[in-house]
């Protein structure tokens, strides 16, 4: 999948130009009344999305983000660049 092309399905022209963002998440404890950390963990833990790493994806181009899934099923429907002709 991480080889999968991408389509930006909101301006739906560009296939080269993204931002990839990750989402971790780390397990912290507050003090009640400072708000100061009391205990912070070492490791990330990234989160997953239905078995697999939640990503979303930016388009440089119009900025639209969604997670990866929609730019993937963007570019599957449109099939490969160059089949179909310039508008
Ligand atoms: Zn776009």
């Amino acid at each position: 999948m991480d080889a999968a092309p991408y389509l930006c399905p909101a301006c739906r022209t560009n296939r080269t130009r993204f931002t990839l963002i990750y989402h971790f998440a780390q397990q912290v404890h507050k003090d009640p009344r400072t708000g100061a950390l009391t205990f912070a963990a070492d490791e990330l833990a990234p989160l997953e999305r239905a078995g697999r790493p939640a990503l979303d994806v930016r388009c440089e181009i119009c900025n639209f983000q969604g997670n990866e899934g929609v730019f993937v099923k963007a570019a599957q429907k449109d099939g490969p660049p160059g089949q179909r002709p310039l508008s």
